[in-house]
């Protein structure tokens, strides 16, 4: 085992898309957060963002990696006290990807909710779609993770990364930690603004607007995806009755945003109409992305800065994780 200081943290983001609210809310944030408490490893996971081939843009990727990286610092992750690295710079996770998918049996694999939301309709459907959680397994128990912060949605792939740990485990003898998940009580599932019966994502905003509010869209984008969101047609708050699934979004962002709970929310807009609550959130939102934006562009500017950090960060990250694929491939066997 890699020696700790603290229990340690391991998350990471797809490179899949732009970012939005929900990867803010649900999980960048809840690792702000917490990053005393914890040894912090987070990364820009490159090589997931490959399993659907066909949404790949070569040229886009690359860049998209660096704006997410920039993105975590702006958010409020801090290099010094989080190693913020790239998947595919440690290339011990594509190695002990292989060795976990060979302990992984098809049939856990292909009960999964992603690859069935994803692909497994598909007949060119890539084999990385279905093998994706033994990956997503090796980049956990690479460094020894305790414990995975996560929205609601991968709350199964931690499951799948437990119950395929304890199988390598019980073959070659106890090499790997189990981790826990870490999700918060509420804001761990943001729905889309236009149909607030399906999570908010990253692939889905890429061929709907109005579908997400991402982290780096203008104010005026903003302000006109919140006020178009889906709500239903009563003309007011009304806490006493089950609120439409729109409007508890709504206030599940609004609350996350500024610290309060379903009870200071009843007391600010019960009776409210709608309007008034979508220009509330609007205001939130964009006092937060303001900050953020403000933050990314400091960052984004200094070009040389960022390639250091992303630098340091792997090889960081390349020290731990060789220690842990040395002890996986002597467990196995392999020879050296
Ligand atoms: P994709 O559509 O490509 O799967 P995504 O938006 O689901 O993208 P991921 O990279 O899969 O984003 O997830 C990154 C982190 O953000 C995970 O911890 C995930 O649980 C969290 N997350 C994603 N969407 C939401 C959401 N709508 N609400 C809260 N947390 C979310
Ligand atoms: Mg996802």
């Amino acid at each position: 085992m890699n020696p700790k200081t603290k229990r340690r943290v391991v998350s990471g983001i797809q490179a899949s898309g732009r970012l939005h609210i929900g990867n803010y809310i649900g999980a960048i944030s809840l690792w702000a957060d917490n990053q005393d408490q914890f040894e912090n490893f987070l990364f820009v996971a490159d090589l997931h963002a490959l399993t659907v081939p066909e949404d790949v843009r070569p040229a886009e990727l690359r860049s998209r990696v660096e704006d997410i990286f920039a993105l975590y610092i702006a958010c409020g992750i801090d290099p010094k006290r989080t190693t913020l690295f790239v998947q595919s710079e440690v290339p011990e996770h594509a190695e002990l990807g292989w060795l976990l998918t060979c302990v992984t049996p098809v049939s856990w694999l292909e009960r999964m909710t992603q690859y069935k939301a994803k692909g497994a309709d598909k007949v060119s459907a890539g084999a990385g779609l279905l093998c994706y959680p033994a990956l997503q397994a090796a980049d956990i128990v690479l460094y020894d993770a305790d414990v995975v912060p996560v929205g609601d949605d991968q709350l199964q792939h931690i499951e799948i990364t437990r119950e395929i740990a304890r199988r390598f485990n019980a073959l070659f003898g106890d090499t790997l930690t189990i981790p826990d998940q870490m999700i918060r009580s509420s804001g761990s599932r943001i729905m889309g603004l236009d149909q607030p019966t399906a999570k908010m994502s990253k692939s889905l905003a890429e061929q709907r607007p109005g579908h997400a509010i991402g982290l780096l869209d203008s104010s005026d984008a903003v302000r006109k995806a919140i006020m178009r969101a889906v709500t239903d047609s009563r003309p007011a708050v009304d806490f006493a009755t089950d609120l439409a699934p729109g409007v508890d979004n709504l206030l599940v962002i609004y609350e996350a945003l500024t610290g309060g709970d379903r009870a200071t929310s009843a007391t600010t807009f019960d009776g409210a109409g709608y309007g008034t609550l979508k220009k509330a959130v609007v205001e939130v939102v964009n006092d937060k992305l303001a900050d953020i934006q403000a933050r990314y562009a400091e960052i984004t500017g200094d070009r040389r800065e960022l390639t250091r950090l992303l630098d340091t960060g792997s090889e960081h990250a390349r020290a731990l994780a060789g220690n842990k694929l040395a002890q996986c491939r002597r467990a196995t066997g392999l020879r050296r």
